[in-house]
């Protein structure tokens, strides 16, 4: 075994595991209970008081939990990571750690519809304010910066696809304003972009797609990049920097220092609000943890065929996608995610709406519905599904008018993915 830092292909299999001490086990056994038993009381003490590690309960730790997020932590090249339910839960509790009612933070538009919900309308029950600005145009982030800002949040290849986001130079802008820069890497994934590496300081994913990649269970995480001086900050995170009631006045900052955010995350939000991973979930997701660098070069290889496939097909108006050279993020993606540009794309119909909800329908090999990331290619026309509900006008900014088609490309033989298409928009 070579003594260099090992590379990310043996991270996805090796990070955070080690055969089981008492079993020997090789694979990561599930570790399905709801609590751990204490040596004594000094030990539980020293447990509950966050002055030993160890397991209490599942809903704050669990050990297969905290192997996953021993691997994405080093995936992303963090300092730690905490596992949750969903990618959703992950997005709160980032939010319930730096946030205080009335804060504001700053979040580019071009975002997955639902967290867009998420902020725009739950998070308005906390009093945690966002300002839309415009991911495609770092200057609108400076232009929304207020005294209440907290925190910048961006997807880094944004959801539902084709754009990618400029990092390095909205993280100076948060640098700049002296707050945490919060990346949603849940399209690019470590493997296309590690977004610590462009100023991120912390990482978010929803693990129920590209991580798990199977799609067969929901999961979120978030990576603490270490980078962050929450004692030296300009404003004060209070869950950061004030005496702890919960933990005999433990300063968390203080006391965990360059990973005291997934910290603070753990002991005040997951152990608050409660959205534990199940160790099931954290299992089955870590296992498809370590086949990622193989499927993310064979999603956006397939990704880039199909792309440059419909370019030039004539029912085809246009192709959104970064890894074509016609696409105006071309140029970003080569510096962001060299290595390729994804599974997820949209393009739009000629034949507008009726050709969108015919294609989408028809196809075989191709499964409609609401997910993306999935070893198997899934198609979407977001104007007749997820997109139903808004005006024309609306689902037209939102990226999904009545003639675009959302693809995420799997993991199968191109030919046929293609062949598929193929079929399909001969029948429109
Ligand atoms: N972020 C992105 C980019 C997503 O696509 C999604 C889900 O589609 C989420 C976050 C939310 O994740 P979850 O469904 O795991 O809660």
């Amino acid at each position: 075994m070579s003594e260099t830092e090992p590379k990310f292909a043996t991270l996805a299999v090796h990070a955070g595991a080690a055969p089981d001490a008492s079993t020997g086990a090789r694979a990561t056994p599930i570790y399905q209970t709801t609590s751990f038993v204490f040596n004594d009381t000094d030990h539980a003490a020293s447990l509950f008081g966050l002055e030993a590690f160890g397991n209490i309960y599942t809903r704050i730790t669990n050990p297969t939990q905290a192997v996953l997020e021993g691997r994405m932590a080093a995936l992303e090249g963090g300092t730690a990571a905490l596992a949750v339910a969903s990618g959703h839960a992950a997005q709160f509790l980032v939010f319930h750690t730096l946030l205080e009612p009335g804060d504001e933070f700053i979040a580019g538009r071009q975002l997955y519809g639902g967290s867009i919900n998420q902020f725009n309308h739950s998070f308005k029950k906390f009093n945690w304010n966002v300002v839309w600005a415009d991911s495609t145009d770092p200057q609108s982030f400076e232009k929304a910066i207020t005294p209440k800002t907290r925190a910048i949040f961006v997807e880094s290849i944004a959801n539902p696809g084709g754009v990618v986001v400029d990092l390095p130079a909205i993280a100076a802008i948060a640098k700049k304003a002296g707050v945490p820069f919060i990346v949603d890497n849940t399209l690019a994934t470590p493997y296309l972009c590690q977004p610590k590496q462009f100023g991120a300081d912390i990482i978010v994913h929803s693990m129920t797609k590209f991580i798990g990649g199977h799609g067969n269970s929901i999961g979120g995480v978030l990576v603490d990049a270490g980078t962050f001086d929450w004692l030296g900050a300009k404003h004060r995170y209070k869950t950061l920097v004030e005496p702890n009631a919960s933990y005999n006045g433990m300063v968390i900052g203080e006391t965990f220092g360059n990973f005291a955010f997934a910290i603070a995350a753990r002991v005040m939000g997951l152990r608050d609000l409660g959205p534990a991973i199940s160790p099931f979930n954290a299992f089955m997701i870590l296992t498809g943890a370590e086949t990622l660098p193989l499927r993310m070069a064979r999603h956006s290889e397939n990704a880039l065929a199909v792309a440059s496939w419909l370019e030039k097909h004539p029912k085809v108006a246009w192709v959104s996608y970064a890894g074509l050279p016609s696409s105006k993020y071309h140029e970003l993606a080569k510096k962001i995610c060299p290595k390729g540009a994804g599974a997820v794309f949209t393009f739009g119909l000629k034949g507008g709406y009726e050709a969108g909800v015919k294609l989408a329908s028809g196809l075989k090999l191709f499964s409609l519905l609401a997910n993306i990331g999935d070893t198997r290619s899934l198609v979407i026309h977001p104007a007749s599904t997820t997109h139903r509900q808004l005006t024309d006008e609306q689902r037209i900014a939102a990226g999904a008018g009545p003639d675009v088609v959302r693809l995420s490309i799997g993991i199968e033989d191109k030919d046929d993915i293609i062949g598929d298409l193929e079929r399909g928009l001969a029948r429109l």
